[in-house]
């Protein structure tokens, strides 16, 4: 039996562990943390839980995938959102995004006077760009040559011309539609990888058609059930998760193959390793320096976040389980994000509130809210910032929401994007790996193999395809095969 040691029970190693576990292999993961799912993790005070990183699911099937592989019997219960999110502009204006596309259009027809059919069209449209590109971009390398010369590929590279790579989500959406507002509406599924709508190439557009088309879920006990959810598979499946365990050093034998990953002090032999961690962690601290990719080290990175996480103890009706309170200044917004590296006084705010479906995620009577903002990656300036960061937010929900929030937090808890980087060492907390802020990003990305070290493989959200839940899920799926294609030569 060949043996394969993972670095980090994140999604992405998870998900790795269970398909090469049900392949035949004997795995071990190694965790620096006490507990799994790295971003995907969840905090408890005082009778109130909270989702600590992700709130937003799409592709349930991914997960669906990894239970039946093994034919488990542990469930994975979720539902279909009605509606999805509930946006609130700055002049006042409310909007209810319904998961029923005819409900959505004549919502965004009555509240911005925007034309149903464009409206429709444009998801429409989205559609086919994520259609088309499916196949190349996301569910194989595209880091083998091979992978290019086959027909579901050729049409991803055939229709290439009309697929936006040309122009940007921003100028896109407003070429299409009439009102600004439907133009930040549509903009704003740039920020679900961390990039920049008015640099994103127009293709990106097409991260709308996960959510209007397949559909936003919620797991029955929260997102953090699909990290619980994972590690039953993976334990199900014989994978061995040892926490506690930071990787310290991989060691690397003369004919470039990693003989042994090195932690606690104690060496342990693998015939294959695979890192789930973001790559400059895996290459500045874990392999010798000459194998850095000083390219692929160099790319943008995506956004990070401030987030905090507030019991609260009153129900406010108005509100729903994804909530946004638009800024005025999109653009200056992104302008502050990823040119001036600081975060705007006018941020646009994100509240996701689990217990309007989990009652059990906080008292009777009260609201578990993640309050989120958008900020640049890294920079230990957010501990400078942290205090302007939190007066803006609740100057902004007091006057969108005509209230007094500071009244009624009774709990509060933050997550900064130095917390992030030392939690999960994701490279200055960014939340994506790399931004997709130019036309060339997808082929950016590092490979899921390393071409290098034989013997190393690559998942998770800062290699490819790229950050979040469903494509670190598809990196699995990909590293597995090339593992066993590897295996079976
Ligand atoms: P990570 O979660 O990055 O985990 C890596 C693991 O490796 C960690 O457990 C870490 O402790 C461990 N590790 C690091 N170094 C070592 C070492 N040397 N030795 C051993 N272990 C090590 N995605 C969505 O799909 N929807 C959302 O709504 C969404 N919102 C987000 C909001 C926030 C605030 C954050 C932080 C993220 C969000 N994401 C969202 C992104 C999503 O969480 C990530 O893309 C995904 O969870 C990353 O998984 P991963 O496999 O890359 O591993």
């Amino acid at each position: 039996t060949k043996t394969v040691g993972v670095i980090g029970a994140g999604i992405g190693g998870l998900a790795l562990s269970i398909r090469l576990a049900n392949q035949g292999f004997k795995v071990t993961i190694f965790e620096k943390n006490s507990y799994p799912g790295g971003k995907l993790s969840e905090l408890n005070i005082n009778g109130f839980r909270f989702d600590k990183g992700p709130s937003l699911f799409t592709m349930p099937a991914l997960i669906d995938e990894l239970t039946n592989l093994q034919g488990s019997s542990h469930k994975f219960e979720y539902q279909k959102l009605k509606v999805i999110t509930n946006y609130f502009y700055a002049d006042g204006t409310q909007l209810k995004a319904s998961a029923n596309l005819e409900e959505f259009a004549t919502e965004v027809h009555l509240k911005l006077d925007e034309n149903k059919q464009t409206v429709l069209k444009h998801i429409k449209r989205n559609a086919f760009y994520f259609k088309t590109t499916e196949d190349l971009f996301l569910r194989q390398s595209l880091h083998q040559l091979k992978n290019f010369i086959n027909l579901k590929t050729a049409k991803g590279v055939l229709f290439s011309p009309f697929l936006g790579l040309w122009s940007t989500m921003h100028k896109k959406n407003e070429k299409t539609f009439s009102n600004p507002k439907t133009v930040q509406l549509f903009n704003r599924f740039a920020t679900y990888n961390g990039s920049n709508p008015y640099k994103a190439p127009a293709l990106m557009n097409m991260i709308s058609h996960l959510e209007f088309n397949l559909g936003a879920y919620l797991p029955k006990k929260g997102m953090h059930q699909i990290t619980t959810h994972l590690v039953k598979l993976a334990e199900e499946a014989n994978v061995e998760i040892k926490y506690n365990s930071a990787v310290e050093t991989l060691n690397i034998e003369s004919n470039n193959r990693i003989a042994s990953i090195k932690s606690n002090g104690v060496s342990y032999p693998f015939d294959i390793v695979a890192s789930d961690i973001d790559i400059h962690a895996l290459y500045n601290y874990l392999l010798p320096k000459s194998f850095i990719p000083k390219k692929l080290l160099q790319q943008e990175k995506s956004s990070s976040a401030y987030v905090f996480y507030w019991g609260i103890n009153k129900e406010f009706s108005v509100l729903g389980l994804h909530n946004i309170l638009f800024s005025d200044d999109y653009k200056k917004e992104f302008d502050y994000l990823f040119s001036k590296q600081f975060p705007t006084e006018d941020p646009t705010i994100y509240i996701n509130i689990t217990s309007k479906y989990c009652k059990e995620d906080a008292p009777e009577g009260c609201e578990n809210w993640f309050v989120m903002v958008n900020v640049p990656h890294n920079k230990s300036e957010s501990i400078h910032y942290a205090a302007a960061i939190r007066k803006n937010v609740v100057d902004k929900i007091n006057t969108m929401l005509k209230t007094d929030i500071e009244k009624y937090i009774i709990n509060e808890s933050t997550l900064s994007p130095i917390d992030i980087e030392n939690q999960t060492s994701s490279f200055g907390g960014s939340l994506y790996g790399n931004s997709s802020n130019n036309k060339f990003a997808a082929f950016l990305r590092h490979a899921n193999f390393s071409s290098s070290i034989k013997n190393l493989f690559l998942v998770g959200g800062s290699v490819h395809p790229g950050g979040g839940i469903p494509l670190c899920l598809f990196s699995a799926k990909i590293a597995s095969q090339l593992i066993v294609e590897q295996e079976m030569k």
